[in-house]
């Protein structure tokens, strides 16, 4: 029964919450990273963009009016990473919140002293667990040029969602049957290591220093590294690009070499 429902769900929301021709090659266009997938990955990512709209609610915040186009834009980074897996991923919250620029998110936190404290540093971009996730929409348009930015907000906070999926966020998301935890985890722990030694000595870093703040910052900044500038990570750190290759059902340094054959 619930099956049938899903499935009749489904189809209502593909036919009619269809993307418009223009506004999806818009969209496409201001995510360079997207030009090396194939026609069949982007007609899967565009039902999954469709569903995943029907599914959430984006919603503008601090004067923000949310257009057509940012919805993609930003449905578009969130189904990059759950391309080949389950939308269900994204289960357990229902929003994501877009502000003009970065935001003060004033939530608490009390110390080992018990001491509360107000965090009023401004953010650009926040995932709060079993909550929103919460974006600067000037930060996601700088960000859409890894060249310049080096980063990649959406696909970061997305991240965390995915991490978030099986509890807080720790750099270890639920992984299928065939990937053993310890193997994963032995993998992030390793190169984290080396990453934050690296940080800490004050050598520059390829990949944002942001990085070595966590296991849970390393997973989320290695993600954005994995999809929109792969070959980096798997020069940097193999291991994880393995891992991931294989959690996240893509490859897409393949992508960037046929690329290549092909130009
Ligand atoms: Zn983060």
């Amino acid at each position: 029964m619930f099956d049938s429902l899903r499935r009749w769900r489904r189809q209502r929301a593909l036919q009619s919450l269809a993307i418009p021709e223009g506004m999806w090659r818009t969209a496409l266009e201001s995510l360079p990273f997207i030009a090396m997938y194939r026609d069949e990955e982007l007609a899967r990512l565009r039902e999954k963009v469709v569903l995943f709209l029907d599914a959430k609610s984006i919603v503008g915040a601090g004067g923000h009016e949310v257009t057509p186009i940012q919805r993609v834009v930003i449905a578009l980074q969130a189904c990059v990473l759950v391309l080949n897996l389950d939308l269900a991923y994204y289960d357990g919250w229902e929003s994501i919140v877009v502000y003009p620029d970065e935001f003060v998110p004033g939530w608490e936190w009390e110390d080992e002293a018990g001491v509360v404290h107000v965090n009023d540093e401004p953010l650009a971009g926040e995932a709060m667990e079993g909550g929103p996730v919460i974006l600067s929409w000037a930060d996601v348009v700088a960000s859409q040029d890894w060249d310049a930015a080096g980063m990649n907000l959406a696909i970061h906070e997305f991240a965390h969602k995915v991490d978030m999926r099986n509890g807080t966020a720790n750099g270890c998301p639920p992984l299928p049957r065939d990937m053993p935890p310890n193997v994963w985890r032995r993998t992030l722990h390793r190169a984290f290591d080396h990453f934050e030694a690296k940080v800490d000595s004050g050598a520059r870093t390829a990949i944002d220093p942001y990085a070595a703040e966590s296991l849970a910052e390393f997973f989320a900044v290695l993600s954005e590294v994995f999809f929109v500038e792969p070959r980096l990570l798997r020069h940097e750190y193999p291991d994880v690009y393995a891992q991931f290759t294989r959690f996240y059902r893509q490859d897409p340094a393949a992508r960037v070499a046929l690329l290549r054959d092909h130009a």
